[in-house]
């Protein structure tokens, strides 16, 4: 674009959304261009911040016309560089335009504008005697928008489902402006093709999200945590299968490999060690309850874990008996501290649940062959079916982790897993979509996309 089409198109989006709602030069703070735990990279060409879906509509209609590429943005906590701009593009933040519209305590509905956090929507629900399904480490500063457009998974998964589950009504703005989709509220409503479903997940690239209705949950009365230790996996497997059958309000089960707990365990100050790191496998299993009664919950999570032990499914099993010792399982389970591993990539994928572990030894022995130093770490939601893998070398290779990505994402691949299980594909993994999708699967995305936007102006260069 020429810089008279530039200072053209900035001069009415200036005008059409105000001083507050259009932003360019020097004004831009860093955090519009800054990914998660990164360094800040190039500043966009403006950065702006509509107020109401009027201005959405208008802002998109504008940039439409002019042909510039538009790169909606939430709370900027994903993980796969979907939501930074290029130098030539504007970002649109969401962030003004937020709060709660509207709480149905009959439907069991919440109404609520894309640029709110996901915390403040947490409060609020609760308030009036409800639960949100979605929860993330991120809730303090991730946009409901954010988690739309990306189908967040996060920590309540395997109880409520992710993102996409809990939604029933969705608005969106389309590339040229036109607004689209409806608060429906209603759990059965088969009239055509669900249109919600194509914008949620698809990381900005086919509308912005503006408004949706989230289904609300019972309030939860108290959560029950236990950490224990498994001796094989086939055994961790008939856990997952007792668990869901006797334990119906199971909210996570997360197992760790004994090279995370080793390495966490030896690098967190001041963290309580329940065991010693020469096990072969620890489970952790939280149960969130609607019974306010929480010494029946307890007892019946007790009785479960007594009868593992004699099927010799568990060996040792710890039962939080505070806040803080549940709070200090989790803090083990999050292992913060694998951070500090150098030049540390990070893995978000999926796998069958009965083939993890293999997966597991054979990714580890081929790191291991390919660069004898390496430092492998795993582990993971896997009730979801979701592993997280820490790779850390002394020294990466010259072609920095993309030859790391490239030796996992292929054994991914191998075992029938997908290589982006809760972040998305944003930039990060675009040469890695192929891997997990089919050819006529990417051939019939590019017709959605050139269908929805023509000129390619959301978020270019990333997904496809
Ligand atoms: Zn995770």
């Amino acid at each position: 674009m020429s810089t008279t089409d530039t200072a053209a198109l900035l001069d009415a989006l200036r005008q059409r959304l105000g001083p507050e709602g259009c932003v360019a030069g020097a004004d831009i703070g860093p955090r519009y261009f800054t990914a998660y735990n990164e360094a800040p990279v190039c500043r966009p060409l403006a950065v702006l911040r509509p107020a109401s879906i009027d201005d959405v509509s208008c802002a998109l209609a504008l940039c439409h016309r002019f042909g510039v590429g538009v790169v909606p943005q939430g709370g900027m906590t994903g993980l796969a560089g979907g939501a930074l701009a290029g130098a030539d593009e504007v970002v649109l933040a969401l962030e003004r335009f937020n709060g709660i519209e509207e709480i149905d305590a009959a439907a069991g509905t919440v109404t609520v504008r894309a640029g709110t956090v996901l915390q403040t929507l947490q409060q609020a629900v609760r308030e009036v005697g409800f639960e949100l399904g979605l929860d993330l480490g991120a809730r303090g500063s991730c946009q409901i928008g954010g988690n739309l457009a990306t189908n967040a998974g996060g920590n309540r998964a395997i109880r409520f489902g992710v993102a996409r589950d809990q939604v029933l009504g969705l608005e969106a703005v389309l590339a040229d402006g036109t607004v689209v989709g409806g608060l429906n509220k209603m759990l059965k409503n088969n009239a055509g093709y669900d249109l919600k479903q194509m914008f949620i997940g698809s990381e900005g690239t086919l509308g912005v999200i503006t408004r949706a209705v989230l289904r609300l949950q019972p309030k939860l009365h108290s959560t029950h945590t236990c950490l224990c230790t498994v001796p094989d996996y086939a055994p961790v497997i008939e856990l997952w299968r007792r668990t869901r059958a006797s334990l119906s309000d199971v909210s996570s089960f997360e197992l760790m490999w004994p090279d995370f707990y080793r390495y966490v365990t030896a690098h967190t100050p001041g963290l309580e060690i329940p065991f010693a790191a020469d096990e072969v496998f620890y489970l952790l299993i939280e149960c969130a309850t609607t019974n306010p009664d929480a010494e029946v919950c307890a007892a019946r999570f007790e009785a479960c874990l007594g009868e593992w032990f004699e099927a010799g499914l568990i060996g040792d099993a710890v039962l939080a008996g505070s806040t803080r010792q549940a709070e200090s399982l989790w803090r083990l389970r999050e292992g913060l501290a694998i951070d500090a591993l150098p030049n540390l990539i990070n893995y978000d994928v999926s796998l069958p649940i009965g083939g993890i572990d293999g997966f597991v030894q054979q990714c580890r022995a081929t790191l291991a062959g390919r660069w004898p130093a390496v430092q492998s770490v795993f582990f993971g939601h896997i009730g979801d079916s979701n592993l997280h893998i820490g790779v850390s070398l002394a020294e990466l290779p010259p072609s920095g982790g993309h030859e790391v990505d490239a030796l996992v994402y292929a054994l991914v691949r191998e075992a029938g897993g997908s290589v982006s299980a809760e972040h998305g594909i944003g930039r990060a993994k675009r040469d890695f979509l192929d891997y997990t999708r089919s050819p006529a699967e990417i051939d019939l995305m590019r017709t959605l996309k050139s269908a929805l936007d023509p000129r390619g102006i959301l978020n270019p260069g990333k997904l496809l």
